[in-house]
């Protein structure tokens, strides 16, 4: 059963580790601990920084940091984006920053998402319209381990313009990472097509349904 990121009483924060092979592996002592703590890239923690900086100012991300623990901080100034950190530090800089910017409204983390869907489809540019969106998002899918270092995910093709990812086996869920999967599914569909699109999270990890099953139709 996966633990609630809430739920954990000492979160863990093992720091930041180069590479995959940075601890992680079948060498690695897999209980409730530090040392098998979910992961994720770097590179998703620099994208709410990029949110910060383009939509709320240049100061806002020092406001943020001043919220923070000292630990947290040490991680966050210094992010590399093929490092490896602590799954727990993500939804702590995400609640944090719903707390501040929005008076803790769980809508927020859907704004999260849709802004990071930016960065992982900007390099279509202007030939995003023609990108099949079946393709993008079952390449989403295939990606899913370069950024995650738990869970697996797969993406099935349900009509012409519908299809379902699906994410299970996480160790730890939080319905902020499930609000902000839904912002970016949204934001992709709209700059993929440019049309209406609808996400829905038809089951839940959250909820001790098997997988996180998202429902997309353009
Ligand atoms: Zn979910």
């Amino acid at each position: 059963m996966p633990i609630k990121v809430a739920d954990r009483g000492d979160p863990s924060l093992r720091g930041a580790v180069d590479g995959p092979g940075g601890g992680h592996g079948t060498s690695r002592p897999c209980a409730l601990s530090a040392a098998c703590a979910p992961r994720i890239k770097g590179q998703l923690l620099i994208a709410r920084f990029d949110y910060l900086s383009d939509v709320h100012g240049t100061q806002a991300a020092a406001r943020v940091l001043e919220a923070l623990s000292a630990e947290d901080i040490g991680l966050l100034r210094s992010l590399v984006r093929e490092a490896w950190y602590p799954f727990a530090l993500l939804m702590r800089l995400d609640r944090t920053l719903a707390r501040l910017l929005a008076g803790g409204d769980p809508s927020f983390f859907e704004e999260l998402g849709r802004h990071s869907a930016r960065h992982r489809t900007e390099w279509l540019g202007e030939h995003a319209a023609l990108v099949s969106v079946h393709a993008f998002l079952s390449r989403v899918a295939d990606q899913h381990r370069s950024f995650h270092d738990f869970g697996r995910a797969s993406y099935q093709r349900t009509g012409f313009h519908s299809g379902e990812l699906a994410f299970r086996d996480y160790p730890e869920v939080d319905e902020a990472f499930c609000g902000s999967s839904r912002g970016y599914f949204r934001g992709v569909l709209k700059l993929l097509t440019d049309g209406a699109a609808e996400v829905v999270e038809a089951a839940c990890q959250c909820r001790r349904d098997a997988a996180c099953l998202f429902r997309l139709r353009w």
